[in-house]
Order: C-alpha cells, then sequence, then structure tokens
C-alpha cells in the first residue's frame, strides 16, 4: 500500500449512476488523510473502500451543492461514533457559513468529534501542516467554490554515496539532517555537503469550474492533479453555461500548468463507463501526461518524485 495515494470513494457528478456513486475522494498522504468533497453515501464507500473514521484527519470541501457535501453529516456523525480522537480541520467557502452549520447539526447525535471549523475566504492558506500546507484558490462555477492545493515544503535528499565515502552512518545520518551538522573524527560535515535539494511534492483538487486563472494557478507543477471532466468537448457550451469543465479543457489545465498525472473524476450521469473512456481521449489530446479515468473505489498513487524511489529522504 502506498503512502500517498488517492482513494476514490465516488465519481459522479449531479446524479449518481449503478457504476458511480456521488463524489468522495480520500488522499492518504503520509499519516494525513484529507478528505475532500464527501457527497451522500460516503459513509458506505469508506467502507467498501477500506478507508475507517480515524484515517480522515481533514476535510476539504470546495461547494455546498449536494453532490460535494451531502455525506458530511454522515462522515462526521460515524467519526463520533468511533471516538475518533483527534481534531479534524473542516474546510469550507466561508460565503456559504450557514450551509456549514446545518449540515453539522443536521440529525441528531452524540456529538464528540472534535471539528476545527475552517472557512475559507477569498482563498490563500486553509490549513497548515508540520510538512506541508493546503492553499486555496476561488473558482468561477454558478455558487461560491474554491480549489485545493497541498504543497509539501521542499527538502533535501541525502546522497548515500557521499555518505559513505566519509564514514557517516546509521544515526549519525539522522542527527546530520536535524542539526544541519555532524563532527566527525577528521572535521565538520556540513548537510549541503552529502545532499541536495529535493523538491516537494503538490497535489491539486478542482472541482465544479468553468475555465479560470485559478484552475491553472492549483494546477501548478502538481504530480496529481484531481479535475472535474463533467462533459465531453461536444458540450462545451453547456459546460460554459453551467459552470463546468469538459475533458478536453481538464487536458489543457494539466498541460499548461506543467502537471504530471491527471486523474479525471465528476462525469456526467450522460456517459456510460464506455463513453468515458472517449472523455480520457478528449483530455490526452491536450496533454501528454499520464491520464487516468477514475473508477469508484480505485487507489491510485501519488507518482514517485521524479526518477527516485518512492522512500528517500
Ligand atoms: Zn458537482
Amino acid at each position: 500500500m502506498s503512502d500517498r495515494e488517492l482513494v476514490v470513494l465516488g465519481t459522479a457528478s449531479q446524479a449518481p449512476t449503478r457504476s458511480r456513486n456521488h463524489n468522495g475522494y480520500l488522499l492518504r498522504w503520509d499519516g494525513a488523510g484529507l478528505l475532500f468533497d464527501p457527497g451522500e453515501g460516503t459513509q458506505r464507500q469508506m467502507l467498501f473502500a477500506g478507508v475507517t473514521a480515524t484515517q480522515i484527519t481533514s476535510i476539504c470541501i470546495t461547494h455546498f451543492h449536494g453532490d460535494h457535501c451531502l455525506g458530511l453529516p454522515g462522515v462526521l456523525q460515524r467519526m463520533s461514533l468511533d471516538r475518533v480522537a483527534h481534531q479534524v480541520d473542516v474546510c469550507y467557502p466561508a460565503d456559504n457559513q450557514e450551509v456549514f452549520t446545518r449540515l453539522r447539526h443536521a440529525a441528531l447525535f452524540h456529538d464528540v468529534v472534535h471539528v476545527a471549523e475552517r472557512p475559507v475566504r477569498a482563498g490563500g492558506a486553509a490549513l497548515e501542516a508540520a510538512a506541508f500546507h493546503v492553499e486555496a484558490h476561488a473558482l468561477s462555477h454558478s455558487v461560491p467554490t474554491i480549489g485545493y492545493r497541498l504543497v509539501e515544503g521542499d527538502g533535501r535528499r541525502m546522497l548515500p554515496a557521499k555518505l559513505a565515502a566519509l564514514g557517516i552512518t546509521g544515526p549519525d545520518v539522522g542527527r546530520l539532517q536535524r542539526e544541519g551538522h555532524l563532527a566527525t573524527t577528521s572535521r565538520v560535515v556540513r548537510v549541503e555537503e552529502v545532499s541536495e535539494p529535493r523538491r516537494g511534492q503538490r497535489f491539486a483538487f478542482i472541482m465544479d469550474t468553468r475555465l479560470c486563472d485559478a484552475a491553472f494557478a492549483l494546477a501548478e507543477g502538481a504530480d496529481m492533479l484531481v479535475c472535474e471532466a463533467t462533459f465531453a468537448d461536444a458540450e462545451a457550451t453547456l459546460a460554459r453555461e453551467y459552470g463546468h469543465l469538459t475533458a478536453g479543457q481538464a487536458g489543457r489545465v494539466a498541460a499548461e500548468s506543467g502537471a504530471r498525472l491527471l486523474v479525471l473524476t465528476h462525469f456526467s450521469q450522460r456517459y456510460d463507463r464506455e463513453d468515458s473512456q472517449r472523455l480520457a481521449e478528449q483530455a490526452e489530446a491536450a496533454f501528454d501526461g499520464q491520464v487516468v479515468l477514475a473508477h469508484d473505489l480505485d487507489r491510485i498513487p501519488v507518482p514517485a518524485r521524479n526518477g527516485r524511489p518512492r522512500g528517500d529522504i
């Protein structure tokens, strides 16, 4: 099991189908679990996907159309039932605080879940964690909508050959990383001598929107970009009218932003499983990186850092 992966809980837009639940995506990122847009049925999809309530550390809601949020009451109630002890941060558009409050208290239950409300205003930092932060940008839909971008801090990759040449092994490697220098028998070694810069990874989540600058900003340099592709290219006029992207436009966002892996989702019920292959092809026509068509219950690994095996330090 990868330590950074997207667990797809649902891929349907407006109406679910026999093969697609409403939206829902858990991003497993080392020890964190960010649940994006829990649509109706998310709690049960979690069960099918082998996701527990305890794994959720944050919830990010793009907007308050039902397919993106009607699962929130059930998920929070389940977290309470399971006595999840840690705090869960919930980000959502501040403009619709009253809708969040209604969902938060939609049913009666013994409420012991520790929710930290994080209403997001114009954009900027939505969440701060030790190893990453989450930014938000306002998108262009029919109601207040925000997209999210997780950015891991840049670090340094240790170079085993250089460490070996200086005889640095075992716990000394960790000490050198933590303290930035290490006194060896011959001299003091600085961490820069035995490591190289390592770019942090980025993940972007773009749901209901027309093409807009914010979509490109969110996707910039993303290792994994999860993007709505509600319509096929032939429905571009409809997409624009309802504030959505076509598959080709999702491909364009990925291409112009230098994303590596594009995950398409949020499909209109007019496309069955076979039709959706056409959506992937339309995105591929605009983007020469990897395109994955999300299916419910898929687990999609975040690509390893460029050219490096997963797990390097
Ligand atoms: Zn939607």
